[in-house]
């Protein structure tokens, strides 16, 4: 860089400067976001390999009137500690859902929510959850969390210490994005986990090498552990195919459904995805 002269750190100085820019206006976007409220939860059913129904939904974060996926605004919520207030919006706006489904009479299902690794530390996070619970009147084992590996990295111990007590409140946890970081089948043995989601990438990637057996003898082994398995990411009907006959308990992806509004769930609720 340095041999083709001035021109170039000008050049790196304008990327750095956009890069600072657009966090900045991110994080602004979810200052106000937080103020107006003008945060919504997507939800994208996951489906019971069996029976074919929907069996829970996964919450995922939209911003009103921005078309900025989470992918960029969560990370920047992380850095700038607003994911805490974000975060928090998240959880309640989840169970104040299922508690609506059970006022309208209908079936309530589980909602799972994402924890990052600040929000999962929070030393308020467990009251916070317990308190919801309880304001709604809402059974702590429809609500599931779901925290990736890169959250208990560095702190095992605390993590164990969390889980358990999110376990004591009655909550389910599951595993999310399994597949993608160091991925140590070790920590399954010693977290007091509900459930594996499979990343997409690692179904793609035993799809693709067609070493499906590997697959099948992984979730052999994660339901030795009895533990349920989540396949992400499930695009078309061959590999939903393939991985009910690798015996995935729960399905996820756009062949199903992409994440939709609360609105557009009554369209889906009574479906046989077998069909
Ligand atoms: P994730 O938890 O792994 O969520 C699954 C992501 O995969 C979602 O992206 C979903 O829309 C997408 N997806 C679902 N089915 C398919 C499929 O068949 N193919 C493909 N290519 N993608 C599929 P989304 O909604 O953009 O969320 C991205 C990530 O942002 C999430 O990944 C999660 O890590 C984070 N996130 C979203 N909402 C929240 C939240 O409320 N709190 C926190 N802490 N993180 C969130
Ligand atoms: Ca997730
Ligand atoms: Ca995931
Ligand atoms: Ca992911």
């Amino acid at each position: 860089v340095k041999r083709k002269g001035k021109n170039n750190y000008l050049f790196f100085d304008e990327k750095m400067k956009e890069k600072f820019n657009k966090k900045i206006r991110i994080e602004n976007i979810l200052r106000k976001a937080l103020k107006n409220e003008s945060f919504v939860l997507y939800y994208q059913p996951i489906i019971e390999t069996r029976t074919g129904k929907v069996a829970s939904f996964e919450a995922l974060l939209r911003i009103k009137d921005f078309n900025i996926s989470p992918e960029v605004f969560i990370p920047i919520a992380e850095e700038t500690g607003l994911i805490i207030p974000i975060g928090k919006w998240v959880i309640k706006e989840a169970i104040k859902q299922m508690r609506r489904w059970r006022d309208k009479g209908h079936n309530s299902l589980p909602i799972s929510i994402n924890l990052s690794p600040r929000q999962f530390f929070d030393i308020n996070l467990i009251d916070y959850i317990k308190k919801t619970l309880e304001e709604y009147d809402v059974d702590p084992s429809f609500l599931e969390v779901e925290i990736t590996e890169n959250v208990f990295a560095e702190k095992k111990f605390e993590t164990v210490n969390i889980l358990n007590r999110l376990k004591a409140l009655g909550v389910m946890i599951s595993l999310d994005d399994f597949g993608t970081g160091y991925s140590s089948l070790n920590y399954l043995t010693f977290m007091p986990l509900d459930k594996v989601k499979l990343d997409k990438s690692l179904k793609d990637k035993f799809i693709e090498l067609e070493n499906i057996k590997i697959m099948d003898s992984l979730i052999a082994l994660v339901h030795g552990l009895n533990l349920k398995v989540v396949t992400e990411g499930v695009e078309e009907v061959e590999e939903f195919r393939r991985m009910r006959r690798a015996g995935s308990d729960y399905l996820q992806g756009y062949l199903f459904s992409k994440p939709i509004t609360i609105e557009e769930i009554g369209e889906i609720l009574n479906k046989d995805y077998t069909k």
